[in-house]
């Protein structure tokens, strides 16, 4: 099998792939059904993180604050609809070339409930949306940062992901150890609307690794005007903050403590910052608005099941 996965290494950096790591199935022992990627595919052995990097240019309008579409385009809906997708589809095919099912599994918010009834007893409802952010730690790509992000060492919270589940027993990624996030607490220094607590925090377990996280209310990321996007997929899930200004100030100190692999010549913040901190703003977080730009799915954003 281990020329299988070098195969598979192979082909996905040729497809355009960026990040990949595998883990057995025993890595996921911790997680609940509902968000268990093995509930999907009993028989599967192996999880598959693929993943592409958002290029820091799409955040470039953001920072700037001039342009605010593009990211949406480039950094998150067609990343993950098209980009992604495709190299996700394409190695799934590439697989099962091989004689192994390969299941390829989407993004969906985890967060979401069951959205149908269980069709048999002793099984989740479906749909069954797997934890993309303890698959990525599970495959050793990335941590849990204090500002609740997934960070990988190439990129930081730069990066998106697709799944993919066969039952192909490959060799499991070693877990990520380096540390990536400081624990600084300046993306909740950052945060104009101070939604990120400094003090109180939570923990969270992946494979035998443990995270401190900052709580945040994401009732105040909502409504926030600094680069956080609604999520489109639900306006009850947490939005999109990889673009608000916590976790670009974020960016900014990975690339001052030379903490990322993806360097650039030139530093990210070159203008003022600028803050939008009036918290009695009121969003649109429908869903509807949330697909306008590059959306494909549904404009009730509702995917079904
Ligand atoms: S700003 Fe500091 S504490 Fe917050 S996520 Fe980044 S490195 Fe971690
Ligand atoms: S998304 Fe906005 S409100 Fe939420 S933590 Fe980041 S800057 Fe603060």
């Amino acid at each position: 099998m281990d020329n299988l996965k070098q195969k598979i290494i192979e082909f996905a950096k040729k497809d355009g792939i960026d990040l990949i790591g595998f883990a057995e199935k025993a890595r996921f022992d911790g997680i609940e059904p509902q968000h268990n990627p093995f509930a999907i595919f009993p028989e599967g052995k192996t999880v598959i993180m693929l993943g592409k990097r958002i290029c820091r240019g799409s955040l470039r309008g953001i920072e700037e604050g001039t342009n605010f579409g593009d990211y949406q385009l480039f950094g998150k809906n067609w990343l993950e609809d098209e980009f992604l997708a495709l190299s996700a589809y394409n190695l799934t095919n590439f697989i099962e070339s091989t004689g192994w099912e390969a299941v390829p599994v989407f993004p969906n918010p985890s967060d979401l409930g069951p959205s149908g009834v269980a069709v048999r007893e002793g099984v989740p409802a479906p749909n069954v949306y797997p934890d993309f952010d303890y698959a990525a730690v599970a495959c050793g790509l990335c941590q849990i940062s204090y500002n609740r992000i997934v960070f990988s060492k190439e990129f930081g919270s730069r990066q998106r992901f697709h799944m993919i589940i066969t039952d192909a027993e490959l060799e499991s990624t070693p877990l990520l150890e380096e540390s990536v996030c400081s624990g600084c607490r300046g993306c909740a220094d950052a945060c104009p609307l101070g939604a990120i607590s400094k003090t109180e925090t939570e923990e969270i377990t992946i494979c035998g690794k443990t995270f401190t996280v900052g709580k945040i209310n994401y009732e105040i990321c909502k409504t926030c005007q600094n680069g956080a996007v609604a999520n489109r997929f639900s306006a009850n899930s947490v939005p999109d903050r990889i673009a608000a200004l916590c976790n670009r100030s974020c960016m900014c100190s990975l690339e001052q403590r030379d903490a990322l692999s993806n360097r650039f010549e030139n530093p990210f913040r070159t203008s003022q910052v600028w803050s939008i901190g009036n918290a009695t703003y009121s969003a649109d977080t429908s869903s509807e608005k949330a697909n306008v730009l590059g959306g494909v799915f549904s404009k009730s954003g509702n995917r079904g099941h």
